[in-house]
């Protein structure tokens, strides 16, 4: 029997719909399954008594920016696809035990407002933030829309951008190495310190040690030198661009689509086994889902090479979250912003649970996300998967853990409590269930120097992997760039040519 499509893809989160939209663009024959009723996996919106919900991702960047190096604002321009988002300035607050420190995109306003907290450190930070904004300018030469996961990789580089490959040359250090390293040469400053753990740490679940040093160039280069902004519609507008992408260029999109089993026979994938019956016939699949779910749900644990598998599962996980979406009364909050990071404790690990609450109020940005003289709130912190059960004391354990981020959400809006119209409460079971991950976790926690996140091949012939389990890691830009390179490498060198000359790349 012929097959169906040329490439499977399990599973709709921005690196499914990424790697699916793309190959399709490429002209492949593609079908995503989502085991989910809407597509986006952590990215995901919902709707409840006319309040529009970010399940996860809040914070982006480039979207407006041509000249981003954001790699989803680079699948966009490919699929002719445009998101409609709103810029602004300052990005967020951060709200320490000794005081409220406001981010700014603009380098000297963040300069001036860290120097209030402490002078010295501000200077140190102004070293710190040089060294990594030479390595973002030199990533700038190359987009991540030529990259690909094999040796073809080389030629394309050296035959299009051998200047920009020269210019990378000196940071290739920096590439490989932590924020820590670069931290330790350039910061003493103890506030200065935590700050970058911070941001660190809203990024890759890690703190400076542990991540990767391109990973925080690219989140400074991006907001001072292109843009922090919001989808209008909130982050399922992205997902919306991205399956119109995929279905403009004759890519199909399966909801309600369980994927049971990738099909191997002979060491050759053959396609997938869907819940109900139905075979999906395919040289190519693409799993979306994470390491530990692809390993122990999708494949029969036979298909891989024993130690591999072993090794891949024993990957460590970053905790999942509990979360608190509000809908609450807007009377009174008209200097609100959007972005807010309360941490409970200085002395505490702001890794602990509940110490570091990352909340977003969407509506302040896009006042369609809530009903007029509302808005719509969502909070969240780190909470560990253990232990979670739905037993007797659920619910009472549930309101018990949202405390910290009630508690947090006061630093912000004092009398929140008393605005509540609409109160849901998230666990690390809600979390597992709905973006259907494995413990449902954050992802991998690969320190920097200890390891890399994986490249999209495995070792069966024809399975692939995209998402925050691969490389190079966790976050819509992350993810989106792994979509790219999976896609990349399953086409010829020439017809990416042929993309980047089309888009002026
Ligand atoms: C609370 C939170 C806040 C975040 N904030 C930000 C932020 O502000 N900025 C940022 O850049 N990043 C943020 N992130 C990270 C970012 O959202 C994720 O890294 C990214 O969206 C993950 O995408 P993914 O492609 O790896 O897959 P996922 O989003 O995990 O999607 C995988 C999909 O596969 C589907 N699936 C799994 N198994 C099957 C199966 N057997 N059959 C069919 N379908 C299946 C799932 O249902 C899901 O839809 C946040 C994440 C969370 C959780």
């Amino acid at each position: 029997m012929p097959d169906a499509v040329d490439a499977v893809i399990v599973g709709s989160g921005i690196g499914g719909l990424v790697a699916g939209a793309m190959l399709a663009r490429y002209g492949r024959r593609v079908v995503v399954c989502e085991s989910h009723g809407i597509a986006g996996g952590a990215a995901h919106g919902f709707e409840r008594r006319g309040f529009r919900f970010d399940t996860g991702p809040s914070f982006f960047c480039g979207l407006s920016d041509r000249t981003s190096l954001n790699p989803l604002r680079q699948v966009l321009d490919a699929l002719g696809e445009t998101v409609e988002a709103i810029a602004y300035d300052p990005l967020g607050h951060y709200h320490f035990p000794e005081g409220t420190l406001p981010i700014y995109g603009d380098a000297a306003r963040y300069r001036e407002a860290v120097a209030q907290f402490t002078p010295t450190g501000a200077q140190e930070l102004a070293q710190f933030e040089q060294q990594m904004l030479r390595l973002y300018e030199a990533l700038r030469g190359i987009p991540t829309l030529a990259l690909r996961a094999d040796w073809k990789l080389v030629s394309t580089l050296m035959g299009r951008y051998p200047l920009a490959l020269l210019t990378l040359l000196p940071h290739l250090r920096l590439i490989r190495g932590s924020v820590g390293d670069v931290l330790d040469t350039w910061v003493r400053d103890p506030f200065v310190r935590r700050l970058v753990d911070l941001e660190c740490f809203l990024l890759s679940g890690l703190t400076a040690a542990g991540t990767v040093a391109p990973e925080v160039s690219f989140m400074l280069g991006e907001r001072s030198r292109s843009v922090v902004d919001y989808p209008l519609g909130g982050a399922e507008a992205i997902v919306a661009a991205l399956v119109r992408g995929l279905k403009t260029w004759g890519g199909e999109l399966r909801l309600n689509t369980h994927v049971e089993e990738i099909v191997v026979e002979q060491g050759r994938v053959q396609g997938v086994q869907v819940r109900g019956g139905d075979r999906l016939l395919a040289p190519v699949v693409i799993s979306n889902a994470t390491i530990w779910d692809t390993y122990t749900h999708l494949l029969k644990p036979d298909r891989l090479p024993a130690t591999y598998r072993q090794t891949a599962l024993d990957t460590a996980a970053i905790d999942s979250f509990m979360h608190l979406h509000l809908g609450i009364r807007a009377d009174g909050l008209e200097g609100l912003t959007g972005h807010h990071v309360v941490l409970h404790e200085g002395d505490r690990p702001l890794t602990d649970p509940g110490n570091t609450c990352m909340i977003s109020i969407p509506s302040v940005w896009d006042a369609t996300l809530a009903p007029p003289q509302h808005h719509v709130v969502h909070a969240y912190t780190l909470e560990p998967f253990v232990s979670w059960q739905r037993d007797g004391d659920y619910a009472h354990r549930k309101h018990a853990k949202a405390e910290p981020l009630y508690r947090a959400l006061e630093r912000v809006i004092p009398d929140v409590r008393q605005r509540v119209v609409q109160e849901m409460i998230g666990t690390p079971l809600t979390h597992a269930h709905y973006l259907r991950r494995d413990r449902g976790t954050y992802g991998p926690a690969i320190p920097a120097k200890q390891g890399m996140f994986p490249s999209p091949q495995t070792p069966i012939a024809g399975l692939y992997r995209v998402g925050d389990s691969t490389m190079p890691g966790i976050g819509v830009p992350a993810v989106a760039a792994s979509g790219l390179l999976c896609a990349n490498t399953l086409v010829s060198p020439q017809q990416t040519t042929d993309l980047l000359n089309q888009l002026g790349l």
